[in-house]
């Protein structure tokens, strides 16, 4: 690449007189069609190019730069828009140089550099590796991916360069290009329309991939046909004389000849001798009325004999999709099978209008919504060509995005899912199956870590990572997944997170209005518990812990039931509740949760509520959240901390304020990692000339540690203040 060069480029710091001449042909071809401005921003992406290039070799020695120039030549004759023309030949610089798309969009535009781009993308959807056999599927995600149809022209003249001289690679490339070709590109081609370009890239797969069965092929059609273009020729002139001289006078006769691929393909999928392969030589008779239809079928089958079986009504009864014709096979000159088909101009034209006319009838699937769209730009495009004489018409007409609504995306074995557009990691997992979604805890995109709420793009390999055990939903997914699937699966699981919650506890505050009287539910026989159950009105024990602890039921009401069934006197001498015991971060064997607005530590006064959402909540008891109801609500329970055996290490929030000095943040700073504490988060802020703040959070294992701790702080002569944040009054 050169450097210097592209640098002058991005400045547009040069002459004209600077700029390297477009290759003849290519200028030639370019001014037959383009104007002067065109032709100068095709001049300046060629220039680009060239010094992108600069130094590398293709594989035959050639300099890089004949291939974007010899593919912006097979546009230049498709009569394609200035846009295609520079990112043809600019279609490589994104790959192999140190081109960013920004250059490209200060350059060339938007345009230039999003087909430039999609080209790319395309040519990195590397489909070998892939095991999806449903080449449809990988064609759809090809439309999807490319959003403007021209990305889709633009590499398909790409790869029939690169296939046209496929000879230069090594053995193994030229078969994966070539299967690739025939699996993608080639039906890709038939889907946009672009006929010869398709014929073209399968024959030369086809003879890449089995060079003898292709060669024996040619040499039986050449000594069947004795030239095949001049037979189709004659019967051609013969079959419109004949038509001519009964009086139809505006008929037009075109030959359809069949491609080598095509052929082969009909004797291995219908397992016919070559012989039996009827269409070999196929007609379109067009005509002027319906009526002209039926005479034109009774001339040529009196000329030459109808094959028995062979014909079809098609306009009497039209085919599904509503395509229209007589088709007949015949023997021609005595020789040759022939297969005809008679149509109106208009039938033709609507077959070519509507995509299910169009490829309804050459592939399966004809209801899919990136076809239509496809479809609609491909009869845009036979218009467009049809009515304007000048290119800037036609390139407007072409521009229609094909900007989907579906996203297509490769599991990490190779299967594709389509989703809808914005659909996230979460909503892949949910397709692909409820049990992936239901324990999905991060993903990776294109083998990559990536956020679950990453919007994802078609062609994107995606890997959810699953936990080993059930994990916990989060509320906050259902604002960016956009599948019923993935929003059902969410909320179903909110739904029995928010149950289990509660009836855990429930467990904690009946239990410890139980063992007030030194009783626990496992104590209790199956056949009491029912009578229990029974006479307080509840059909489970789960539904009753669940009821208690979302507070539709009060705890020393139901244990008053607990006791009477069990026929024991509540103790005496036991006003209020008996303290909950925390252990680590579980009470009574269930897991608790420390509130995040007065984190309260081991050794805190604390208070246990009992939350409907997220369970048994640990509170500071000076936290204002929970003060306020400590002694009028039921589930506000005072808790006391057991020995802290497993050392779980809790988090506090300090503030402190500091003579505003250079030092003093670090100093404080040191103070904690030499007792060892962890420092998650520090922010400071000046409070004015003299005094900082500072805001710390800290992890400790004690309020006792803690302590200790702050006591050295606050013995620093540049400390003012320090103090603990638990969510005061
Ligand atoms: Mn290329």
């Amino acid at each position: 690449m050169n450097k210097k060069v592209l640098q002058a480029h991005l400045l547009k710091d040069f002459a004209d007189s600077e700029l390297l001449k477009l290759p003849n042909p290519t200028y030639k071809a370019t001014k037959s069609y383009l104007n002067g401005k065109e032709l100068k921003k095709i001049q300046l992406a060629y220039n680009f190019a060239f010094h992108a290039h600069d130094g590398q070799l293709r594989k035959d020695g050639t300099p890089y730069i004949s291939h974007p120039v010899a593919v912006s030549n097979i546009l230049l004759e498709l009569k394609m828009d200035a846009d295609s023309i520079c990112a043809a030949l600019m279609h490589d610089v994104l790959e192999d140089c140190d081109v960013h798309k920004n250059n490209l969009v200060k350059l060339f535009g938007n345009d230039v550099a999003n087909i430039v781009d999609g080209v790319s993308k395309l040519s990195n959807l590397n489909i070998t590796d892939r095991l999806e056999r449903d080449a449809n599927n990988l064609q759809k995600m090809a439309l999807a991916m490319a959003r403007d149809v021209r990305v889709i022209l633009v590499k398909l003249c790409d790869r029939l360069h690169n296939m046209r001289t496929i000879e230069n690679l090594p053995r193994a490339k030229q078969i994966i290009k070539s299967k690739e070709t025939l699996e993608l590109y080639g039906p890709l081609a038939l889907r946009v329309g672009m006929q010869d370009i398709r014929a073209e890239l399968e024959d030369i797969s086809f003879r890449c991939l089995h060079p003898l069965r292709a060669e024996m092929l040619e040499n039986a059609i050449k000594s069947s046909s004795g030239g095949r273009k001049k037979i189709v020729e004659k019967i051609r002139k013969e079959l419109k004389s004949h038509l001519q001289t009964n009086e139809i006078e505006n008929a037009a006769v075109k030959g359809r000849e069949k491609n080598l691929y095509s052929i082969y393909n009909k004797i291995k999928t219908k397992h016919k001798p070559f012989s039996e392969i009827l269409d070999v030589y196929g007609f379109r008779i067009l005509v002027d009325s319906t009526d002209d239809c039926y005479r034109a079928l009774g001339i040529i089958h009196n000329y030459f004999s109808p094959i028995e079986n062979k014909f079809k009504d098609y306009i009497a009864i039209p085919k599904s999709n509503g395509y229209q014709a007589l088709h007949t096979s015949l023997l021609a000159l005595n020789a040759f099978p022939i297969e005809v088909q008679i149509q109106t101009r208009g039938m033709w034209a609507t077959a070519n209008e509507g995509i299910a006319a169009h490829w309804g009838y050459k592939t399966k699937d004809s209801s899919h919504g990136v076809e239509l769209r496809a479809s609609r730009w491909l009869s845009g495009l036979i218009d467009s060509q049809k009515k304007s004489a000048n290119s800037s018409d036609f390139a407007e007409g072409i521009k229609i995005d094909l900007d989907s609504d579906e996203v297509y995306l490769f599991s990490p074995k190779g299967h594709i899912y389509s989703l809808k557009t914005g659909a996230t990691p979460i909503d892949f997992a949910y397709e692909v199956h409820t049990d992936l979604g239901d324990s999905i805890i991060g993903c990776k995109v294109n083998r990559r870590d990536a956020p679950l709420n990453i919007e994802l793009e078609s062609g994107q390999t995606v890997e959810i990572i699953i936990a080993k055990s059930k994990v916990e939903a989060n509320p906050a997914w259902l604002n960016f997944v956009v599948s019923s699937k993935a929003r059902n699966g969410i909320r179903h699981r909110l739904q029995s997170q928010k149950i289990s919650a509660a009836r855990k506890a429930g467990k904690v505050m009946l239990e410890s209005e139980l063992k007030r009287s030194g009783v626990s539910l496992s104590d209790i026989k199956a056949s009491s518990l029912r009578t229990i159950l029974d006479s307080i009105g509840v059909t489970s024990l789960t539904k009753l812990l669940t009821e208690l602890g979302s507070g539709k039921r009060t705890g020393n009401i139901i244990a008053e039931r607990f006791y009477s069934g069990l026929q024991i006197r509540k103790r005496a001498g036991t006003q209020g509740s008996n303290p909950l015991t925390i252990l680590d971060n579980h009470i009574e064997g269930v897991s608790i949760v420390f509130a995040k607005c007065c984190m309260p530590i081991y050794g805190d006064q604390a208070i246990a509520h009992s939350d409907t959402e997220r369970g048994i909540v640990i509170h500071h008891q000076k936290c204002k959240q929970v003060a306020p109801f400590a002694n009028k609500d039921q589930r506000y329970m005072p808790a006391i901390w057991g020995p802290n055996k497993k050392e779980y290490i809790y988090k506090v929030k300090l503030s402190i304020t500091t003579e505003n000095k250079i030092g003093v943040l670090s100093d404080i700073i040191s103070i904690f990692t030499r007792a060892g504490l962890n420092v998650d988060a520090v922010i400071t802020k000046i409070i004015d000339q003299n005094f900082t703040g500072i805001e710390m959070d800290i992890q400790v294992k004690s309020s006792a540690e803690l302590e200790v701790v702050m006591q050295k702080v606050r013995s620093k002569k540049t400390t003012s203040s320090c103090k603990r944040l638990i969510n005061e009054k």
